[in-house]
């Protein structure tokens, strides 16, 4: 029950709940309720409540209503924010509740609507009735100030009595939807420094899934410059993911020296990535991780025509997710944008792929020839290298540190 004397305003986190029931359900409101609480850790603490079908944030002043909407807008699960006032649920504290929300929404008047939920089922008055006393009251306080427009309101005064408290808003903020960070199990990402892998781990993300990055680097023939790039992104992916995103870095130098003295140049990148694809396996397997998700997208480029996924995967048996399978490169850029890794993708430093990069990829490579070329060279020896050399990274939003 709230008593009076707390503050006024709260935030009203809706969250999407459809086709989640009984032990799923208590387990991603958990998730969502330990991510929101992760997301504001830095602003003065305070109690998220978890009531029946939403969650509370308390606002502490009026103040924080922009960091906690910047910061409850990357977390995943979350379908809208509200900002709400409360009232005891009656009918008078009702009406007056709405009565001032209204006016800060629409200082000057003008047409609104009223909605009303009642999830609270032994409220004596039932929705349509709880909509039109408030309104009723409205217009009786302030004259012709509001008009009801009941088709297509461009304000709607929503009123919802619940177990605890009846809540009113006008307006909210759009949440990142998807599923909590945490309920999806584990997997890889091959980052590169490029515009399409950050996305397909957002992606990942935005459906529960825990992820780790796994990136190649041929130092010294890629910079230093590349390495910052590639933990500037997965900084800004930690934004996404409880503040934290871990980095394997491959030193991939080697296999690729090995790879270029060894077989036909055309079958250069096939091989490459089909040494790629064995190594984030296995450092998907040693991580708990169950997936492996890239970047690639149908027809993009020669290693990412079908007949060159059908080569390369075959390395491995765990699922490999390609999220942006279907998406246009723009699509691809726009995203980027608006969660805000384009401008650091963007930053012209080179990638492994690009260093040795032949002059004319096979786009149709046999697997059979593959084979037989990688039948030349010492294959778990050069992974085995890579992975001794390999160097985890810990991204949060302040930086990076080794583990
Ligand atoms: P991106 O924009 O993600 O670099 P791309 O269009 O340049 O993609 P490719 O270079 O063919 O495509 O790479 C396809 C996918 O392989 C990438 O999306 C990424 O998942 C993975 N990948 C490529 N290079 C690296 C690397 N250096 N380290 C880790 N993963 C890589
Ligand atoms: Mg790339």
């Amino acid at each position: 029950m709230i008593k009076t004397g707390q503050p006024q305003q709260l935030l009203m986190i809706k969250y999407g709940e459809l086709g989640l029931k009984g032990k799923n359900k208590n387990l991603f409101i958990r998730q969502l309720v330990q991510n929101i609480e992760q997301a504001i850790s830095d602003l003065p603490s305070r109690k998220v409540r978890s009531t029946r079908g939403r969650i509370i944030v308390p606002l502490l002043s009026a103040d924080e209503l922009s960091p906690l909407r910047e910061r409850l807008s990357r977390v995943f699960g979350i379908y809208a924010i509200c900002p709400v006032q409360f009232a005891t649920k009656e009918l008078p504290q009702i009406q007056k509740t709405a009565l001032r929300v209204l006016e800060q929404a629409l200082p000057a008047g003008g047409e609104f609507k009223v909605e009303s939920r009642r999830a609270d089922k032994s409220f004596p008055l039932i929705s349509p009735e709880i909509s039109r006393e408030v309104g009723n009251y409205i217009f009786e306080q302030t004259g012709d100030k509001y008009t009801a427009q009941m088709n297509h309101p461009k304000n709607i005064l929503q009123v919802e009595v619940r177990d605890e408290a009846a809540y009113v808003y006008c307006g909210s903020w759009p949440g990142a939807k998807g599923m909590p960070v945490g309920t999806g199990g584990r997997a890889v990402v091959m980052l590169s420094g490029g515009i399409d892998s950050p996305v397909a781990a957002w992606l990942a993300m935005k459906r529960g899934v825990t992820v780790q990055a796994v990136h190649f680097e041929s130092f010294p023939f890629t910079s230093e410059r590349a390495q910052e790039k590639v933990m500037d992104l997965a900084r800004k992916l930690s934004c996404w993911q409880n503040g934290e995103f871990k980095v394997h870095c491959v030193h991939f130098t080697e296999i690729q020296k090995a790879i270029h003295a060894a077989c036909p140049e055309e079958y250069g990148i096939t091989i490459m990535r089909r040494f790629m694809f064995r190594l984030a396996e296995k450092i998907a397997r040693s991580n708990a991780g169950l997936a492996i998700y890239t970047g690639e997208s149908v027809g993009q480029v020669a290693s990412q025509t079908l007949e060159s996924m059908y080569v390369i995967n075959e390395v491995c048996r765990m699922p490999v997710m390609r999220p942006l399978v279907g998406f246009d490169k723009e699509e691809i850029m726009a995203r980027a944008k608006q969660i805000g890794t384009y401008d650091i993708s963007i930053r012209p430093y080179e990638d492994c792929c690009t260093v040795f990069l032949p002059a004319h990829p096979k786009i149709r490579p046999r697997l059979a020839e593959a084979q037989a070329m990688e039948a030349g060279l010492p294959v778990d020896e050069l992974l085995e290298q890579a992975l001794a050399a390999t160097k985890t990274w810990l991204a949060t939003p302040e930086g990076v540190s080794v583990l």
